[in-house]
């Protein structure tokens, strides 16, 4: 199936064709001809779908087959806005679209913070058709005066669970405020929690509902391997995987800022080298390390859940959960950086014992059975009775297997209890 043959015109087949792009994604297939009816759209779908495709392909020819309506003081209208929960997909999203457009005369902006509000008000004084922002910098701009939203023809709300998981409800429903009555909504989420669909019923007029199952973005295109190993071991298993492999290009997982920045330190110490990206790094450090991973120049890249959201490196090899995530849909959403539209890709998880119930929760999810592998040097001892763990910050309501003042039970059922540890641990801090 082409792309022309989904309804798209010869300018963006074009833009499609130069960026390489030979067949339209299962999401793309669905979403376009749904979205240049005009009609309200719910997806479910998450990144490395090419759901930014999807939405964004259908919304620049609607915009380029009608007129925008000037506005009075003569500048033209932004018509288009698009909402993520963090910065670097803002400036991904942006930056797919302005490919998308090249052939285009529509125009398309990035607001995130983290950086100078200043270019962004400049480049607003000139005609922008297409706003990706993130909702904080946004806000900030229509107190300042600097947008006007009251012309937007389309909203997309892009990975709407995210944008909820980290508080942004009450700013989308004051931009929500600000926005004509009469303009089509795409709603695009990778999880469907009792708060996205009150969001969905309210936003969305007779919408249709699309759904890429994330099952097959797990199961067809990624390996997954879970390795057992004691929790002080799993630095060195890391490095050890890294050089043996000879991996040049790995994206790695950690639960918390500090444990991320931990790692790249000590990754870095082994000569492998690293940096972390989380939120308590600035925007530019986060770009920069960001694009230095994207150059080759960095080979580990150290992540935090949220700072990694939609970050899209293509053919992305190595993707490893170095602690496991205390909500089973962020393990989907870790891996899915990996084996993206079509390329396929690796996802190692370090498991150690008190992961084990995590490791059951995402079994569950992902409908597969995750067979422990065991490296030599690196064999985990014997279980311990392990202290009661912090309940996740955030499990959006679902049972993830809990592991809560629980021993945790291993994988096979068959290690046996010991009381006697034959490493001591101390688990006094608390890296969740
Ligand atoms: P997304 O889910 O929108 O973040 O897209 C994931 C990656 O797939 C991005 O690098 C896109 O450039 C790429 N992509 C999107 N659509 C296609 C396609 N039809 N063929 C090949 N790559 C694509």
């Amino acid at each position: 199936m082409s792309f022309a043959s989904l309804g798209l015109n010869a300018q963006l087949v074009q833009a499609i064709n130069e960026c390489g792009y030979t067949e339209p994604t299962p999401i793309q297939r669905q979403a376009i001809p749904l979205v240049l009816k005009g009609g309200d759209l719910l997806a479910g779908a998450q990144t490395g779908t090419g759901k930014t495709a999807g939405f964004g392909l259908p919304m620049l020819q609607r915009l380029s087959e009608t007129k925008a309506s000037a506005l009075a003081n003569g500048r033209a209208p932004v018509r288009a806005l698009v909402l993520t929960p963090t910065r670097e997909l803002a400036a991904q999203v942006e930056e797919n679209l302005r490919a998308y457009a090249k052939h285009t005369d529509l125009r398309t902006l990035a607001m995130f913070g983290g950086v100078s509000i200043n270019p962004q008000m400049k480049a607003l004084g000139r005609k922008v058709d297409v706003v990706v922002a993130t909702p904080g910098r946004l806000l900030d701009h229509v107190s300042q005066r600097s947008i006007d939203l009251s012309r937007v023809e389309m909203l997309v709300l892009d990975e709407a669970d995210r944008m909820l998981d980290m508080g942004f409800i009450r700013d989308i429903r004051r931009i929500l405020a600000l926005l004509p009555k009469k303009r089509q909504n795409l709603l695009f989420s990778a999880t469907f929690s009792n708060e996205i669909k009150a969001l969905a019923e309210d936003l969305l007029h007779q919408p249709e509902h699309i759904e890429v199952a994330v099952r097959n973005a797990t199961a067809e295109t990624i390996s997954q391997r879970f390795y057992g190993v004691d929790k002080n071991r799993k630095r060195a298993l890391l490095s050890y995987l890294i050089g043996h492999h000879n991996w040049r290009q790995v994206l790695v997982f950690t639960r918390t800022k500090h444990g991320a920045n931990r790692l790249a330190m000590q990754l870095d110490k082994d000569g492998l080298p690293a940096m972390a990206i989380h939120g308590d790094k600035s925007q530019g450090a986060r770009t920069r390390a960001l694009s230095q991973f994207k150059d080759g120049q960095l080979r580990v890249l150290v992540a935090t859940d949220i700072a990694a959201r939609g970050i899209d490196i293509s053919e992305l090899p190595h993707v490893v959960n170095y602690e496991l995530p205390h909500v089973a849909e962020d393990y989907v959403h870790r891996i899915g950086r990996t084996g993206r539209a079509g390329s396929t890709g690796e996802a190692l998880s370090l498991i150690c014992h008190e992961e084990k119930p995590l490791l059951k929760a995402i079994e569950k999810l992902i409908k597969q059975s995750a067979e422990l592998e065991i490296l030599s040097g690196f064999e985990p001892g014997p279980e311990e009775v392990q202290p009661a763990t912090k309940p996740p910050a955030n499990n959006r309501g679902r049972g993830n297997g809990g592991g809560r003042g629980r021993a945790p039970t291993a994988a096979n059922n068959k290690a046996p209890r010991s009381n006697k540890p034959n490493r001591p641990q101390r688990h006094g801090r608390h890296d969740g």
